[in-house]
């Protein structure tokens, strides 16, 4: 028979790829819980609604990239393409609209029907951070800071500029998109089809497509910054003074856009040059429309996600795996006692490895080959003592070790 293939998008995570996937999710755990926020699992797939109502249907995901389904019972269910609209449906689901701040960190798979490439896949995997509740700056700035310093801990903060902007309030955003609506229908002859569509429907996605002839027309749009209001020009104001306060450097991008209608005020995106046209690993911005399409009350709400993958692609210096320690026994009256050195030696928390067979050679030169620190060389007539050998396999050097002391001198 014929090997089966994974679908086309999708990959496994086997041995050093997952390695790098869990340093990314771990490090960003810490570092959210130290943020004070706390870790929420929604459903991977939802009510078709929950997407295309937040999402809207102008967005690319909503348009061409959701995996919708009918399922057995005539239900329209789509795989997650993100985190954000079901943590705020589980929000609202879980009554906790009156119960502000929320400080969520997610971690998990979402999926869209994109062109496979480096960094894009059909089901990739995101972490994320929202901050449900606050509607000053500072949130904002907070949030952003979260994610620096993740980036940080993964040591690769070195390799990524932030980007920030501001899409104001809605006034600020409404004088805006008439000018660039004017700008884009005397420029509509270079636009490619998507971008004909978004002038209609919401023209300030025209600002995020990626078609070369568009990017060259948006080059020379006009800016929202001469269009803000007092109050929106103050807001990001205090933003980027608060980005100052908690050390994290950016630089101001008036291309950067969340093109859906209930972001407002400051959007975001951490970028590097080193993953080719996949340069955006973490991005985020201000929602605070969102929970209220879900059905709850207007919520102020500012958040991120990143992409797992394109920060596995950046690691450099994963820290070193723990190197286990080797129970060799030598003789059959000796294995039983192996096996209980080997439970007391994982119970305290060290890992430890037994080969299931061979002699005192075959044994060692297994330990070396699963690069482990140590040997415990347990042979009938130390154990009827007990005692063991332990020998350090970088210096070879031996030492005789009360049994009841090996858990203390591993550790
Ligand atoms: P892009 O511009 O690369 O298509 P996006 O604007 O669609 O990204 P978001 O919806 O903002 O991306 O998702 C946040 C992050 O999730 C992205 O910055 C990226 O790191 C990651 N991401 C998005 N889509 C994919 C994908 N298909 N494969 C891998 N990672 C992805
Ligand atoms: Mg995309």
């Amino acid at each position: 028979m014929s090997a089966l293939q994974p679908v086309r998008g999708t990959r496994d995570l086997v041995g050093e790829d997952h390695r790098r996937h869990l340093h990314v999710i771990d490090t960003a755990r810490r570092v959210a819980a130290s943020y004070g926020l706390e870790e929420w699992a929604t459903p991977i797939f939802e009510d078709t609604r929950v997407f295309s109502r937040s999402l809207g249907d102008t967005s690319d995901v909503v348009m061409k990239e959701m995996y919708s389904f009918e399922d057995r019972g005539g239900d329209s269910i789509t795989l997650r393409p993100e985190g954000t609209a079901g943590i705020c449906r589980a929000l609202v689901t879980n009554g906790l609209t009156q119960s502000l701040p929320q400080k969520v960190f997610y971690a998990g798979p979402m999926f869209r029907y994109e062109r496979p490439q480096k960094g894009r896949y059909r089901q990739f995997h995101q972490i994320g951070a929202e901050l449900i509740g606050p509607a000053e700056p500072l949130a904002d700035a907070e949030i952003i800071a979260c994610g620096w310093d993740i980036l940080r801990a993964l040591g690769i903060a070195g390799d990524v500029v932030l980007e920030i902007n501001t899409l104001g309030d809605r006034p600020s955003r409404d004088a805006y998109r008439a000018a660039l609506v004017d700008y884009f229908t005397a420029h509509r002859a270079g636009l490619s089809e998507d971008s004909l569509t978004r002038l209609e429907r919401n023209p300030l996605r025209i600002l995020d497509s990626k078609d070369e002839g568009d990017r060259r027309i948006i080059a020379g749009a006009p800016d929202i910054h001469a269009h803000l209001t007092a109050e929106a020009a103050a807001f990001y104001d205090r933003l980027k003074s608060c980005l100052d306060g908690f050390g994290v450097p950016f630089v101001n991008n008036p291309r950067i856009v969340r093109g859906l209608d209930y972001y407002g005020h400051t959007a975001f995106e951490f970028v590097t040059s080193r993953l080719g046209a996949q340069g955006t690993v973490m991005a985020g911005g201000r929602y605070d429309g969102l929970v209220e399409e879900m059905g709850g009350p207007a919520t102020p709400a500012v958040g991120w996600a990143a992409g797992v993958e394109r920060l596995s692609m950046l690691l450099t210096d994963m820290p070193a795996a723990p190197r286990p320690v080797a129970v060799v026994p030598v003789g059959e009256a000796a294995e039983a006692a192996a096996l209980a050195v080997l439970q007391e030696l994982r119970r305290a928390g060290i890992r430890a490895e037994m080969a299931y067979r061979g002699n005192l050679k075959r044994r060692l030169e297994r330990a070396n080959r699963i690069g482990a620190r140590a040997a415990i060389i347990l042979g009938e007539a130390e154990v009827a003592r007990g005692m063991a050998q332990v020998k350090d396999l970088s210096t070879g050097t031996q030492q005789e070790v009360p049994i009841t002391d090996l858990p203390a001198r591993l550790q």
